[in-house]
């Protein structure tokens, strides 16, 4: 792992730092899309057959399952704060229905920011001169509690927000998708119907809402004509007249026609009575 300061250029990070560490950027990601019973036994965390086997040499009479227990449930709270973090992180790049990785900030992700910055003040290089290699390790000030989950979680967070991950984490956002958490090829692109996995989850999320935004641009686009007859040939009253509403609506039909793929053909008289106060008041303008 490379240390570097929160406020390091982003195009200097984005270029030259590569995550290089124990937790690689598919660790984080298995972490992310595992269910939740899966993430808490991940291979981040200490073990719970590390325990079974250490604790009790440790310190003896020591309730093993208890303690075990207690560190599960940490470890769920840790699993739930950096999905929620990763996400804000993530989320700060959308902007409505748009969604660019370049656009993310930590002023849109406050909670990550914090704890991020929790992290670099939380924690001691150490140089591990025992060991095989001889490179720095990051760990907590406090090097009593062995099993740190929120300080793992911590440092997790910490590694995507100032690495060069922090622009290539994504989010599928296809509401069904299974592994939705994913690496991005494109974070200057920005994405009009936000980020998707690949092309299907974004065809299967996208086409209904195109679709329907098409459906109401096309009907803005035939109360603009009706209001353009009605002004060049509109009666008194004429929503009370069937004969005018009839030529109104074979008028429409007409210049749907012309259309290339429109998301309706056929108009009636029906469609102008439901639609003329919206009509009459576009005419009027
Ligand atoms: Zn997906």
């Amino acid at each position: 792992m490379i240390f570097m300061q929160q406020n390091t250029p982003n195009s200097f990070l984005n270029s030259n730092l590569q995550v290089q560490f124990s937790i690689s950027a598919k660790d984080i990601l298995n972490l992310l899309n595992s269910p939740q019973e899966m993430a808490i036994v991940s291979d981040l965390w200490t073990g719970d057959g590390f325990y079974e086997t250490n604790c009790a040499a440790v310190q003896l009479g020591m309730d093993v399952q208890e303690f075990c227990l207690r560190l599960r449930a940490e470890r769920e709270i840790a699993v739930q704060k950096i999905r929620l973090c990763i996400d804000e992180w993530i989320d700060s790049g959308k902007r409505v229905d748009k969604e660019a990785a370049y656009k993310r900030t930590e002023s849109r992700a406050s909670e990550a920011a914090l704890e991020a910055a929790a992290y670099w003040e939380t924690s001691r290089i150490v140089f591990d001169r025992l060991g095989t290699t001889s490179n720095p390790r990051l760990l907590p000030r406090d090097g009593s509690d062995f099993e740190n989950a929120s300080w793992k979680a911590r440092r997790i967070i910490a590694l995507v927000l100032s690495s060069d991950l922090r622009l290539r984490i994504a989010k599928c956002r296809y509401e069904k998708c299974k592994r939705p958490y994913f690496l991005l090829n494109r974070p200057n692109k920005t994405y009009e119907h936000g980020m998707f996995c690949c092309i299907e989850h974004n065809r299967s999320a996208t086409v209904p809402r195109r679709m329907q935004k098409r459906r109401r641009q096309f009907q803005a686009k035939l109360i603009e004509w009706a209001a353009a007859y009605v002004r060049r040939n509109g009666i008194a009253d004429w929503q009370k007249s069937v004969p005018f509403k009839e030529k109104l609506a074979k008028h429409l039909v007409r210049l749907i026609a012309k259309e290339y793929a429109p998301p309706r053909d056929a108009i009636t008289k029906n469609w102008v009575t439901r639609n003329w106060v919206e009509i009459q008041a576009k005419a009027a303008v």
